[in-house]
């Protein structure tokens, strides 16, 4: 009896705290990890690379959900909080994110973070692809021009806190939409202070003061080590830039970047 009043009140917050217009689509998602639950309850089990190993099922007493191991960062490019929960909750728009973070700080959480979003699209950091299987991705409420908000910023630093402890998530592993994606996405912008980030854990920054790079020191190998895809030398440069050195546009390395990328080399 307390179990049933505990989730008839869990039901009464959750219908109470959801914003009204996305009641269809709660029900959409509840049906979804429903299905989900169904496969995983599934025996014998379909063997999904199509081999027959599942008729020698022997159950294993040690399992548990696979972890989120990054965490990828994004601006929306849109107006509002209200646009952007409305096109994750639109079928043909096929794209979400796993946390959406407003203006004003509020931040709604829009899947499960053991379940994969459509936030990432073609991606590759290291020699790890398609980061929607392994991250949380997380969409700033931001048109692209614009300062991301202090209490925006504040929410964001809970938030990359809370997950890096409860998923051990490595420090070198919060990146950018525009590092995962060279070329193809340049979020989130060049307003957008890693730095911050950087100073509380969250991805590294470097102290160029008394470096002395090494003649044979090759700037690209470094970036290629960082994690950024070099196979297209000029975007993985806009990148590593939008990211590390937001005040320069150019897309070619200075004496300046080969400081940093010998520093940032070390740490990745
Ligand atoms: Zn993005």
């Amino acid at each position: 009896m307390k179990q049933f009043l505990f989730i008839f009140c869990t039901a009464i917050f959750i219908t109470a705290c959801s914003p009204k217009p996305y009641s269809e689509t709660n029900k959409s998602y509840k049906k979804q990890v429903k299905q989900f639950a169904t496969n995983f309850k599934t025996y014998p089990l379909n063997d999904s690379v199509g081999l027959p190993f599942a008729n020698q099922f022997v159950g294993t007493t040690n399992l548990s959900m696979r972890r989120p191991n990054f965490i990828v960062i994004h601006h929306t490019a849109q107006n509002s909080c209200d646009q952007t929960l409305k096109t994750f909750t639109l079928p043909r728009t096929a794209v979400s994110s796993h946390y959406v973070i407003c203006r004003e700080g509020t931040v709604y959480h829009m899947l499960n973070d053991l379940l994969r979003a459509h936030h990432a699209g073609v991606s590759k950091w290291g020699n790890a692809t398609d980061l929607n299987s392994s991250s949380i991705g997380i969409e700033i409420d931001n048109n692209g021009s614009e300062p991301f908000s202090e209490m925006q910023m504040n929410s964001l630093l809970l938030l990359l806190e809370r997950l890096k402890k409860t998923y051990s998530i490595p420090t070198a592993n919060f990146v950018g939409h525009a590092d995962v994606a060279p070329g193809r996405k340049v979020d989130p912008s060049r307003q957008f202070s890693w730095k911050q980030l950087a100073d509380k854990g969250f991805g590294h920054w470097y102290d160029t003061t008394n470096v002395e790079v090494p003649n044979d020191f090759n700037a690209l190998q470094a970036l290629r080590n960082i994690g950024y895809n070099t196979s297209n030398t000029k975007n993985a440069i806009q990148s590593y830039k939008i990211h590390f050195t937001p005040q320069d546009t150019t897309n070619f390395l200075t004496n300046g970047d080969r400081k940093i990328l010998f520093e940032l080399s070390k740490k990745y």
